[in-house]
């Protein structure tokens, strides 16, 4: 059905561009038989007292240590370039060939690539942990994976199986297994990203597309004394509107919202809170996390209706808090609601489940609970317990992969 996009054009000159030099390399490899050698090359191993420099990062690999030279008590939130990245391009049949393993580094691309030019592009963001009993978990990879197929199906692009998809996330965050925080200091964030990589001048989809799944050691959301999240309502700017794509993770929702966020930035807000665009007056979601009010034993989350972000974290919030006895409404929430709320969180894999101080609105300020013994924590605690082994994961959300 994705390939009813393309039109027989675009697949003849998919044909042509398929034979043509790689479209992908690494440095000094530039041609595709040259880059297939390197699935051997980027073991660990292969790493020994290397250095590499990426954009303003310099990378130290340390061999076959068992990990990797950072100080694990200071890990942000920033790019940490690591080992090795997965990479695949769709084949002329409109399936993604097998995928090889390389040595992270930076791609090249046509400039009339699909995604320069036209924006079509969709990445997701999972996570691989190191548990206390050594083992490397992934936490519902699949759902991603069924995500992407969506995000594609909206943008005309092929996409990977879910199988190839989860594959693919496994593949990355073992060959970046030095990368994996030590237990409770983080997790490897893994960004998987599709691209149209094929080069297109007349507005249509790409004829040829990219898989690349690549990742970042990432710092725990909740250390000590850190903040809760102070949100600005905005109703100018908006994030999503009906018949657009703010339902999909594609890379051309971010760009338009960085205004608003550096606007409320400057003011000493953390993010955005945006209302629907039709109304300006439902609450949708922060510009990359969902959000969930709670009142008394309620706790309530705008409905998906297309313009809102189906976040696998919100799922999970969700199903926890059912469990736990709570009532969970997916319906409209007028703003107004803001100011008669107990709590407010947000939830995301990047926060994980984060909570909020205040909201502004209007000038007004509403401030929030954010005790320990706040639903917020709870949630987070369960969240966070289901991940590293400390809860037990009756859901089957865990996949071991090693
Ligand atoms: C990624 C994202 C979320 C959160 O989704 P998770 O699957 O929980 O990480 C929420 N809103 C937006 C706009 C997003 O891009």
């Amino acid at each position: 059905m994705i390939r009813k996009g393309l039109s027989m054009q675009n697949l003849n000159q998919s044909l042509r561009i398929g034979s043509s030099a790689s479209k992908l390399s690494n440095s000094s490899f530039t041609s595709q038989a040259a880059a297939s050698s390197l699935l051997q090359v980027c073991e660990p191993s292969a790493y020994r007292k290397r250095e590499v420099k990426v954009g303003q990062f310099l990378t130290r690999y340390g061999g076959e240590d068992e990990y990797a030279d950072v100080d694990w008590d200071k890990l942000g939130f920033g790019l940490m370039p690591t080992d090795c990245m997965y990479v695949t391009t769709s084949t002329n049949d409109g399936s993604f060939s097998v995928g090889q393993v390389l040595p992270f580094g930076n791609i090249q691309l046509s400039p009339s690539a699909g995604v320069l030019n036209y924006g079509q592009g969709l990445f997701e963001g999972t996570k691989a942990i190191r548990r206390e009993n050594g083992r490397t978990v992934l936490f519902r990879p699949a759902q991603n994976a069924i995500r992407m197929q969506m995000g594609a199906e909206r943008l005309c692009m092929l996409s990977p199986s879910v199988d190839q998809f989860v594959d693919a996330v496994k593949q990355t965050a073992l060959s970046n297994k030095r990368w994996i925080p030590p237990p409770g200091k983080g997790s490897l964030y893994i960004r998987p990203l599709l691209i149209g990589s094929g080069p297109i001048l007349g507005l249509a989809p790409a004829p040829e597309y990219t898989f690349i799944v690549y990742a970042s050691p990432v710092g725990n959301y909740f250390k000590e004394g850190r903040a809760p999240l102070n949100l600005f309502v905005d109703d100018e700017y908006h994030r999503a509107t009906r018949g657009g794509a703010g339902g999909v993770k594609t890379i051309s929702n971010y760009a338009p919202v960085l205004k608003a966020i550096t606007r409320a930035k400057s003011r000493g807000f953390s993010d955005v809170l945006y209302l629907d665009s039709v109304n300006k007056k439902n609450l949708e979601e922060v510009s990359s996390c969902n959000i969930f009010i709670v009142k008394g034993n309620v706790l309530s989350t705008p409905a998906i209706n297309g313009t809102i972000l189906p976040g696998v974290t919100r799922k999970c919030i969700i199903e926890i808090a059912q469990h736990h006895g709570y009532k969970v409404e997916e319906r409209q929430i007028p703003v107004e609601e803001l100011l008669d709320a107990d709590e407010i969180f947000c939830t995301g894999t990047a926060v994980g489940v984060a909570s909020v101080g205040s909201i502004t609105y209007k000038n007004k300020r509403v401030e929030y609970k954010t005790d320990s013994k706040s639903v917020c924590r709870e949630m987070y605690s369960t969240l966070i317990g289901i991940q590293t082994g400390s809860v037990e994961d009756e859901m089957g959300w865990i996949i071991e992969i090693d």
